[in-house]
């Protein structure tokens, strides 16, 4: 097992690309992609990888058992329903560290355990399955299915239960992904001083608040996120690990022991592997995310890159690129063609730009080099045959 570079960070995560985030509908990942993933979540610094589901079986089990002796220093998890049958898969797997899941809302509890007294079935249904986990040497974490819709009581003497059993790691899930975080600070506070455990945080982002909400539960004394890498996930995902370690690092100074320069080739192979494309704009790891166009901020990153920049993009293994394109202006048209090794004179500058203004629109695309290169001899040749007085273009005002 190789020695782990972060020893303590304040933050620490469960991936669960592996196993939440193929959940997705249409991802299935082979055990070759699986094992490669896990492989690049080890060496960023991730310090659990949730990586299937065991009991499924097949190539899911294949995947789980070479992934555990894959020699990572991460902790190899496999998800397991409240079921000794779950159990027995993972070891079957040869993992040491299961989390067992049990519904906690009443309208999961019914549907899974009966109306009547389900809520004393899913209790022992979990201690149970808990104990023959133990009872294997396994190391185990329990996890509470739609806690955002639950009677918090009942979340609270569960895990008190779990508690004297020696399982301390909790994690709580929105399931659905209905928290919002001002009120999720309040709820989650609430409950991490009433249970002392080291609660996860488990968000959806069915409302676009995983990341946000992941963040209100470490405010409110979570100490374990879960994520999936670009926020793949059931529906509209999860949280996503980039997003998360940034936001946490940058927002609230909190440390998670994860390298951030390998998060772009994580996403990128996630992407790859789960055939959706990373999206341009993607938060964090999308292509444009350092991009600029318009006149005014490219201007100004020219001069001074934080000015439109929350963090460098070498920090995310990501670039700097300037578009020319429909809002450019003349620093960014200056600076492209400095790059470019063009010798453009500046009063052609003008015409140059009103060039390249009309060919991204005329083209749905900024021009290549090839075309900057002919908009270049066109403007140049016209000027020379003209009476040499360009158009001056007048400054397009940009919504900063
Ligand atoms: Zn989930």
């Amino acid at each position: 097992m190789q020695e782990r570079r972060e020893t303590d960070p304040a933050v620490r995560v469960t991936d669960c690309t592996l196993r939440d985030g193929e959940q997705a509908p249409g991802v299935a990942f082979t055990v070759a992609e699986k094992v490669a993933i896990a492989r690049l979540l080890d060496a960023a610094g991730v310090q659990r990888i949730e990586a299937g589901c065991p009991a499924m079986g097949g190539a899911e089990a294949r995947a789980l058992a070479a992934t555990a002796d894959a020699g990572l220093a991460a902790r190899v998890v496999g998800w397991c329903r409240a079921d000794r049958r779950d159990i027995r898969a993972a070891v079957a797997c040869g993992l040491v560290e299961v989390h067992v899941c049990v519904p906690a809302s009443d309208g999961h509890v019914a549907r899974t355990f009966g109306a009547d007294g389900g809520r004393d079935r899913a209790r022992r249904t979990l201690l149970d399955a808990v104990a023959h986990a133990q009872d294997h040497g396994l190391a185990v974490s329990a996890g509470f299915e739609d806690a955002s819709r639950a009677d918090d009581g009942f979340v609270v003497d569960l895990a008190g239960e779990l508690g004297t059993r020696g399982v301390r790691h909790l994690r709580w899930a929105d399931t659905v992904g209905l928290l919002e975080p001002l009120g999720a600070r309040e709820r989650l506070g609430g409950l991490a001083r009433q249970v002392d455990a080291d609660w996860e945080i488990h968000a959806h982002d069915d409302f676009g608040l995983a990341t946000a909400n992941t963040l209100a539960a470490v405010r409110a004394g979570f100490r374990w996120v879960s994520t999936t890498v670009g926020g793949l996930g059931e529906r509209a995902g999860n949280a996503a690990l980039e997003e998360v370690v940034m936001a946490l690092r940058h927002l609230l100074q909190v440390e998670t022991g994860v390298l951030s320069p390998g998060l772009r080739i994580l996403a990128l192979q996630v992407a790859a592997a789960s055939r959706r494309p990373l999206p341009a704009g993607k938060a964090v790891v999308g292509s444009a995310v350092f991009a600029h166009e318009s006149g005014i901020h490219t201007k100004g990153v020219l001069a001074t890159p934080g000015a439109y920049e929350p963090f460098p993009p070498e920090e995310v293994g990501g670039r700097r690129r300037l578009v020319l394109g429909k809002h450019a202006g003349r620093a960014g048209l200056r600076h492209v063609l400095r790059s470019s090794g063009i010798d453009v004179e500046e009063h052609a500058l003008a015409p140059l730009l009103a060039a390249v203004r009309e060919h991204h629109t005329a083209h749905k695309r900024p021009p290549r080099l090839a075309d900057l290169r002919a908009l270049v001899e066109r403007v140049v040749r016209s000027q020379g045959s003209g009476d040499g007085a360009a158009p001056d273009i007048p400054a397009r005002p940009q919504v900063a």
